[in-house]
């Protein structure tokens, strides 16, 4: 299944921070909530192993990535920590304090931003950015101002499609994949 819409080349290029939102874009729009034996909240969530290989393709093509949640979970931090990502966990999903530090630390601009996102906790962040991009089960306030759209819902390999797309546009989808395979290839 291959998207008929590509991101446009352009807007592509300028891009040098990716920012994923996490509950409903690395996650299906759903959590597993129960406790321990000993009363101790347990909160799981499960998260796509291509769009873990995804999120590294852009690191490995230059690419800075954050995600930036707001619902705090320790599932996150441990995900975020396997892949080798900057993750921002913040409260009642006030987004833009933190996404403003971090534009200023990597000393990009709004147009050289790009969200994956879905719903409305994204859309001060979202409006900002210069290439704003949706998953497909996105609701429609996300939907209606985004430049890009997945074919595949959150948590179901939207995030790796968004990868490949956007390295795709920047010429890059190729050598990152022959890269990853040569170093692999060696005896
Ligand atoms: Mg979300």
């Amino acid at each position: 299944m291959s998207n008929p819409a590509s991101i446009p080349t352009e807007a592509a290029n300028r891009i040098k921070l990716v920012i994923f939102d996490v509950d409903g874009v690395l996650t299906e729009a759903g959590i597993f909530v129960g406790s321990t034996m000993d009363g101790e909240h347990l909160e799981l969530k499960r998260f796509d192993i291509q769009d873990g290989v995804g999120l590294k393709m852009l690191i490995w093509a230059g690419l800075k990535v954050a995600l930036v949640t707001g619902r705090p979970s320790q599932a996150t931090a441990i995900r975020a920590q396997e892949l080798g990502v900057e993750c921002h966990q913040v409260v009642d999903a006030r987004k833009l304090p933190v996404v403003k530090d971090l534009i200023e630390k990597h000393a990009v601009d709004w147009e050289e931003v790009a969200m994956l996102a879905d719903d409305i906790p994204d859309l001060s962040v979202l409006r900002r950015v210069g290439l704003k991009a949706a998953v497909l089960n996105a609701t429609e306030p996300v939907l209606d101002i985004a430049d890009w759209v997945a074919l595949r819902p959150g948590g179901r390999g939207a995030a790796r499609e968004f990868c490949d797309a956007l390295l795709r546009a920047r010429s890059q989808l190729d050598d990152v994949i022959e890269t990853y395979v040569e170093e692999r290839s060696q005896p």
